[in-house]
């Protein structure tokens, strides 16, 4: 049993539960998932047990409910889970929408505390983040980071660094557990998180998940990599109608995703060909289907210039709700193996910014062996 706790119920935390409640029960096949049936770690074996946002109008709320909201064939085997209040830290300001949170009420370290409390009741072993993208600011020492929360710093810490600090008391006091973080706040790349993290027998992954066009663009640029063609300019921009594209016209919000997206250019090229890849506009009517386009110029033999250009409308929340079904498994494996800190051989295949913190983007195809060896699967292609 891999039981997993939700923190921030929005679309692809809903598609996540709605998919793999169908999944388990036999009703869609598991397409999206990359290691489906792979795994020593059974799908049906993932038991959702908690969920936590800070929107008024989730918070308290059967997570059916809110499910339904977003997938009106949600399954019923939903029912029987209060959405819970966590921390908000004003992770919502700017967007249209009420916000209630611990932290209103108690002080950052009885939040803490209260949170510990209520998971030792719930016992799960993965909590995967998919909260609004965030502003952040990464944490220099220890020190810092202890005293933020102690001295209850409220402008220096977001939602995501309070939760994991809270996930990491929780492993520490349990024996284990592991922190997917499918958002763009460093923390698998924030080497006091994962000092943190190694301590307290705390598995994390990430940053940010690796879905759309990011993965696609590295895809293309280890084509041109292998095969020796100069590229002279990348353009990718992606427009959705959801509530993470309507979050991301906040510039601060905008920045940490962007910082995540652009570090695959030279990671990948091994140097920085003139790029703009970032997501660019809200679009309402779109909703979550973005619009992803790619252009790239390069040079091939002879002098010949080339271009190519790839245009698509993605699913954006499917596309990594489909990789949770994966990560929170491979969590359960890296609690097992006792490999605690982050795991860049899990991070390189679904993460857009892979910790820890000077680990690079490598091409997928072989950062897909890595992680299944590492998994203890066989590779595919090798
Ligand atoms: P969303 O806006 O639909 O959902 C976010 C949810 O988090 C909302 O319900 C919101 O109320 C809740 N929330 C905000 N602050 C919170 C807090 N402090 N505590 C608890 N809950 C909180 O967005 P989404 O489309 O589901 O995306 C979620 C996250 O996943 C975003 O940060 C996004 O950057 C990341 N992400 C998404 C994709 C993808 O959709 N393909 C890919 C990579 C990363």
């Amino acid at each position: 049993m891999v039981k997993v706790v939700i923190l921030g119920q929005g679309y692809v935390a809903s598609i996540f539960a709605s998919g793999l409640e169908k999944v388990k029960a036999g009703k869609i096949r598991p397409y999206g998932i990359p290691l489906a049936d792979e795994l020593p770690v059974k799908i049906k074996d993932i038991q959702i047990v908690g969920s936590y946002d800070v929107d008024v109008t989730k918070v308290g709320r059967d997570l059916h409910e809110v499910v339904k909201a977003y997938d009106p064939e949600a399954p019923e085997t939903l029912r029987g889970i209060t959405v819970r209040r966590g921390i908000h830290l004003k992770s919502l300001r700017n967007l249209p929408i009420e916000a209630t949170g611990l932290d209103d009420e108690m002080t950052l370290k009885e939040a803490v505390d209260h949170l510990v409390g209520e998971w030792k009741e719930l016992k799960p072993d993965v909590f995967i983040n998919v909260c609004t993208t965030e502003a952040f600011v990464p944490f220099e020492s220890r020190e810092e980071l202890e005293e933020a929360i102690e001295g209850d710093k409220r402008d220096r810490l977001t939602a995501t660094q309070v939760y994991v600090y809270a996930a990491a008391e929780y492993a520490k006091e349990t024996g284990g557990a592991a922190f997917v973080n499918a958002i763009p706040t460093l923390i698998a790349n924030d080497p006091v998180y994962v000092e943190l993290a190694k301590e307290s027998k705390l598995a994390v992954f990430g940053d940010d998940g690796a879905t759309g066009a990011t993965p696609l663009t590295a895809d293309v640029l280890s084509h041109f990599a292998q095969r020796n063609r100069y590229v002279l300019d990348i353009a990718q921009f992606n427009i959705g109608g959801n509530n993470d594209f309507l979050a991301l016209t906040d510039k601060e919000r905008n920045r940490s995703k962007e910082f995540t997206k652009s570090s695959i250019v030279r990671d990948l090229l091994g140097y920085d060909a003139p790029h703009y890849i970032k997501p660019t506009g809200f679009l309402e009517p779109l909703d979550d289907k973005k619009f992803i386009a790619m252009h790239i110029e390069y040079v091939s033999f002879n002098g010949a210039h080339d271009e190519i250009i790839i245009t698509g409308r993605i699913n954006d929340s499917p596309a990594l709700a489909g990789l949770l079904v994966d990560l929170v498994r491979l969590g359960k494996i890296a609690i097992e193996k006792k490999e605690f800190g982050t795991v860049y051989e899990v991070n390189a295949f679904y993460m857009k910014n892979p910790g820890p913190k000077d680990m690079q983007n490598i091409p997928r195809i072989i950062a897909h062996e890595k992680m299944r060896m590492w998994a203890g699967l066989e590779p595919k292609w090798l």
